[in-house]
């Protein structure tokens, strides 16, 4: 966990010049409800359900309802926002945001007709550091942030995951149905 945060603080440390003429604003979301795909890793997953577990019964009922809707839509190829955005626009899970939240911004103000510009030389660090969390997650996977968070709540994927084993045919199926990368296979 303390090795994932300093990939995050490396990451922030190398980009915060160019971030400094991002145009984003506390009470806009757009990459929250129309940027498509949040990938994340399994490790960042399990950063994700910690963070769940210490939620009250109603919201833990709620998001579960959410992530269900949110997947059935995107399976369906309709565009969804993430379960984790609040009425008020901020994050339910801010804190331990994946790396995929903590990478986007933009210079000018997003429209579905505007979408994000991000500097280049962001996109590449952006790059090197999704080279490294796949990496410290080698037994792991990569995926839409719902899809992964559904794979963790499989007991028997689980179980394999936090044993540190790799058996990637307990998977297979959905893992090909929705996208999910092998993080071994990524160097
Ligand atoms: S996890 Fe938070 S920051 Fe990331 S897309 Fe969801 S609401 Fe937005």
């Amino acid at each position: 966990m303390q090795a994932l945060a300093d990939i995050y603080k490396q990451f922030e440390t190398k980009t915060s010049d160019y971030k400094k003429d991002a145009a984003c604003e506390k009470s806009c979301g757009f990459c929250c409800k129309e940027a498509g795909k949040i990938d994340i890793t399994t490790l960042e997953g399990m950063v994700i359900r910690k963070a769940m577990k210490g939620f009250s019964r109603p919201r833990q009922k709620t998001l579960t309802k959410l992530f269900q809707q949110e997947i059935k839509k995107r399976e369906n190829k309709v565009m969804a926002a993430c379960p984790f955005l609040m009425k008020n626009t901020a994050c339910m899970i801010y804190d331990v945001r994946p790396f995929s939240c903590r990478r986007i911004y933009s210079n000018h103000i997003c429209s579905s007709k505007n979408p994000a510009v991000v500097n280049r030389q962001v996109m590449e660090a952006a790059g090197q550091s999704i080279k490294q969390l796949q990496q410290l997650d080698i037994n792991g996977y990569s995926g839409h942030l719902s899809y992964i968070v559904y794979m963790l709540s499989i007991p028997a994927f689980l179980n394999t995951y936090t044993q540190n084993e790799f058996k990637p045919e307990e998977i297979m199926e959905f893992g090909k149905a929705h996208e999910i990368v092998i993080n071994k296979l990524m160097g």
